[in-house]
């Protein structure tokens, strides 16, 4: 399948996607890992973005466009992706369905996971993340079994930069203001999929029933 998973930061948008890719061998495909894993290998793409990230500012669209056109052209894209924080702007979602018409593919759709902001808030000041392997684990539902120490991989498992209080609630400021208008140009489309819910099965029961699978 070919979805895109709107939502808030911590709206589930990650665990959501890791379910589906075990349904049919679709793709994540997560610009923040990506933009995470460039800024701890110190590449020039990592050096440009880490500022903004950091204060939990968008990363300039033309970076994010450079990123996906070359990600989405690669094999393991053939069996179908689901785009995790991508796109989050109106020009990128207008980019993005330009590349989408060139190069003969269609979405099959939106998926928009709509939960409340008290929850949001509490799900990311206690999250945590393997700074290695990108597990994501939570201090009070689900905390690794040694503190501080990655279940899968041994990697260090951290709050992140961007999930202090100040950048937490500035980048739900920038959702609201730059991302959430994305649910209406979808549904334009014809693609929107809005799911209220805040556990990742009843999630992807809605989408299975969507896509008649
Ligand atoms: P979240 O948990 O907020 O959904 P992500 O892991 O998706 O966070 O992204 C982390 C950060 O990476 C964002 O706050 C932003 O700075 C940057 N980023 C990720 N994807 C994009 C994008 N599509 N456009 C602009 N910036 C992005
Ligand atoms: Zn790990």
């Amino acid at each position: 399948m070919k979805l895109i998973l709107l939502g808030a930061p911590g709206a589930g948008k990650g665990t959501v996607a890791k379910l589906l890719t075990k349904m049919d061998g679709s793709v994540q495909i997560s610009t923040g890992d990506i933009l995470r894993a460039a800024v701890a290998a110190g590449t020039e793409l990592g050096k440009q973005a880490e500022a903004a990230m950091k204060a939990g500012d968008l990363v300039s669209d033309e970076l994010i466009m450079g990123i996906m056109r070359d990600r989405l052209k690669e094999d393991d894209c053939k069996n179908g992706y689901l785009l995790d924080g991508f796109p989050r702007t109106i020009p990128q979602a207008e980019a993005l369905k330009e590349l989408l018409a060139d190069m003969g593919e269609e979405l099959d759709a939106v998926v928009n996971i709509d939960v409340p902001r008290d929850v949001i808030l509490d799900r990311l000041t206690t999250r945590r993340t393997c700074t290695k392997c990108g597990e994501i684990y939570n201090v009070k539902s689900n905390p690794p079994k040694v503190e501080g120490i990655c279940d899968k991989c041994g990697g260090p498992v951290v709050q992140r930069d961007d999930e202090t209080e100040e950048a937490i609630s500035n980048r739900l400021d920038v959702y609201n203001e730059k991302t959430a208008p994305l649910a209406g140009f979808y549904e334009k489309e014809g693609l929107l999929l809005t799911v209220q819910a805040t556990s990742s099965d009843a999630v992807i029961d809605a989408i299975k029933e969507k896509l008649g699978k």
